[in-house]
């Protein structure tokens, strides 16, 4: 069985192909960007109906095969930007039909997890979801997967490109604020936000906001300070999942995981607990088709040609979403 599955619920348009083993035959994306940063969901819904077509023509061209030879297809139902969700759904939709195959929506965090356990073999892993708009610790746990913190405002993605923004280096900052970082020498004192298992980002922008502006301190500095801050909280919330659960895995996910030291304050972490540590290949921890065709396969038996039923949810949670699939 063939899946095609289409992403739309941000700044990225994509289409995966992938079939029922786990191989994957294409993974084209296209992401909407703005010079000074931010996204407009109505900007990044035109780029999504620019580039649709395309991207989806040249997924099949890389894959080497024709509309016909796909077998389902599915979309990122939510959570995200509505505007932008309907581009995916309504491109999804025109698929289905015109290979007359069945369709299914998908929940865009969970697949986040999957795509995660396939590319790792993790069996049964705590996911850390650091991404734009979404920051989550997310595990199978009673018949859902379930959120055990997240953020209580912004993503943390979107927290350092505003900070990034704020200092003018553009948007994406995540690599630049990570190259800076390198540069950094001193550790300078911020705020250290986690409250139960959530953490929290907006009174740490301002604070660092105000340093900037003080001129007291050096830009490597405050950007090396900024990702040992915030990363320590994110290990610390994503440890003490792994210690309540007894999950022995820890599996990244999300652009904001494309970063090395956050990648080896987790490896450190996982180390110290006897955990296994995973980081799957950044072209799935960025926003992609790829993780939305493989929830597809696995969520085959909900999908229909009864296209009045299937609709985007905006808001869908992580924990709303019914696993039937396991
Ligand atoms: P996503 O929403 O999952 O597509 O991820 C996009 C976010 O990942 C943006 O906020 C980027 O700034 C961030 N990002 C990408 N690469 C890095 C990196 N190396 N370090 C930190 N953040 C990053
Ligand atoms: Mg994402």
């Amino acid at each position: 069985m063939i899946c095609l599955g289409i992403e739309s619920t941000a700044h990225t348009f994509g289409c995966g192909i992938i079939d029922g083993k786990g191989r994957i035959y294409a993974n084209v994306t296209d992401a909407y960007k703005t010079e000074k940063g931010g996204i407009h969901p109505t900007e990044a819904k035109l780029h999504h109906e620019d580039v649709k077509d395309k991207i989806v023509e040249e997924a099949l061209k890389v894959a080497n095969l024709k509309l016909e030879d796909i077998d389902l297809v599915s979309f990122s139902q939510g959570p995200g930007l509505a505007p932008c969700l309907l581009v995916g759904l309504k491109k999804a939709k025109e698929l289905s039909k015109k290979a007359n195959v069945p369709l299914v929506g998908v929940n865009h965090c969970c697949a986040h997890l999957e795509i995660g356990k396939l590319m790792t073999k993790a069996i049964d892993p705590i996911l850390l979801y650091p991404s734009g708009a979404n920051t989550q610790v997310i595990a199978y746990d009673g018949g859902k997967y379930r959120v055990f913190g997240e953020t209580l405002d912004q993503g943390v993605g979107n927290f350092i490109d505003a900070f990034a923004r704020y200092i003018g280096l553009g948007f994406p900052g995540g690599p630049k604020i990570e190259k800076l970082a390198l540069d950094g020498k001193n550790y300078i004192e911020l705020p250290y936000v986690v409250k139960g298992m959530d953490v929290s980002f907006s009174g740490l922008l301002t604070n660092l906001k105000q340093k900037y502006d003080s001129k007291k301190y050096s830009v490597e500095d405050l950007a090396f300070s900024l990702q040992e801050t915030v990363f320590a909280m994110l290990v610390e919330v994503s440890e003490r999942a792994m210690a309540h659960t007894g999950k022995d895995e820890l599996v990244l996910g999300g652009g904001v995981a494309c970063n090395k030291r956050l990648q080896q304050m987790c490896r450190i972490m996982c180390e110290e607990r006897n955990a296994k540590f995973f980081v799957p290949p950044n072209e799935v921890l960025v926003d992609n088709g790829i993780q939305i065709a493989w929830l597809g396969i696995l969520q085959k038996k909900e999908a229909t040609k009864d296209y009045d039923k299937i609709d985007i949810k905006p808001y869908e949670r992580t924990d709303d979403a019914e696993v039937k699939w396991r």
